[in-house]
């Protein structure tokens, strides 16, 4: 990993994002560090920019398609290419226990469909190599399929869900969708969705089996042009996100998304993590 590496880390203004930004940028990466709020986004580049890194910024709102397109057209004219996305931004009002479903269709939109838009845009920008391009996913453990909290109450579609061979986009998002309609129309009780931290749980949910799914696309893909995606927990954070509660600090919360960036073992994709180890979908 030289200073021609390039990552682009999503909400990086703050909270977790930043530091990712950060430590990529320790390690001698240019990392592009974006921000739906170009003033707080410039404010936090211009930090690191004053620790001597080399970090540049560019307007990314991940729940807005055209600001998709004008980032991924910038990327290609200004940078050519990248290396290493970590989709790191989201959103999540289940404040304490609460489900806040008047929010949900925001939390998926954001979490899930924001998530996929930009890995989708990015795919034809990320540049051939022998290490393999790499995308990282900021999950969270509350997204478990059969996780205590997040089981899901129809067998069936869990199943689906579970099984490499049946899982599609149209599965997630059709998932995704039935859900919203119900939390809509006040059934999602009894729709078999999980009881706490719906929306946002399912949202992570969601960009897991999403991660399965795409490491089983890139994996035909020859040498040369491949690229491995995963995803992790950061843990419970001290961020806005937690209103400052939890048990680790952002810079604990960037570690595992900093090392599977720059994993040199090449065999690890469409897998879940923790502290740096595997974990259970
Ligand atoms: P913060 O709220 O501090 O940071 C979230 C970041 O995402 C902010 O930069 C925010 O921007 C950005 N964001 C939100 N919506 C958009 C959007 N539409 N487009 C671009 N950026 C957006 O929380 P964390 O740092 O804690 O969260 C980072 C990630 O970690 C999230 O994906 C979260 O779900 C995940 N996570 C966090 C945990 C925790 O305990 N903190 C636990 C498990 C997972 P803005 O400043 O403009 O709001």
């Amino acid at each position: 990993w030289t200073s021609n590496t390039i990552a682009v880390v999503t909400g990086a203004n703050r909270g977790i994002g930043f530091e990712i930004a950060h430590q990529l940028a320790l390690h001698g990466l240019t990392v592009i560090l974006t921000s739906r709020d170009s003033d707080v986004g410039e404010e936090a580049t211009q930090v690191l920019q004053e620790r001597g890194l080399n970090v540049v910024f560019h307007q990314l709102d991940i729940a807005d398609p055209s600001s998709i397109e004008t980032f991924a057209n910038r990327i290609e004219n200004i940078h050519g290419g990248i290396d290493i996305l970590v989709n790191n931004a989201g959103v999540n009002f289940n404040v304490g226990s609460n489900n806040s479903v008047e929010f949900a269709e925001k939390v998926i939109a954001t979490n899930y469909f924001g998530t996929k838009n930009v890995i989708k845009a990015m795919i034809p920008l990320m540049r051939p190599s022998d290490s393999g391009a790499r995308i990282v996913n900021v999950s969270s453990r509350l997204g478990r399929l059969n996780g205590r909290r997040n089981r899901i109450g129809n067998i069936e579609l869990r199943k689906k869900l579970e099984d490499n061979e049946s899982i599609s986009e149209e599965l997630i998002d059709q998932t995704m969708n039935t859900f919203l309609e119900q939390a809509k129309n006040g059934s999602w009780e009894d729709g078999g969705w999980p009881r706490a931290f719906t929306d946002y749980s399912l949202s992570k949910l969601a960009v897991n089996v999403y991660t399965r799914l795409m490491a089983k696309i890139f994996s035909d893909r020859p040498e040369g042009h491949k690229v491995y995606i995963n995803c992790y927990c950061p843990g419970w954070v001290k961020t806005a996100m937690t209103d400052w509660a939890g048990h680790t600090s952002p810079e604990e919360g960037a570690d595992t998304a900093v090392w599977l960036a720059l994993l040199p073992d090449q065999s690890i994709s469409g897998k879940f993590f923790a502290e740096r180890r595997e974990i259970n979908f």
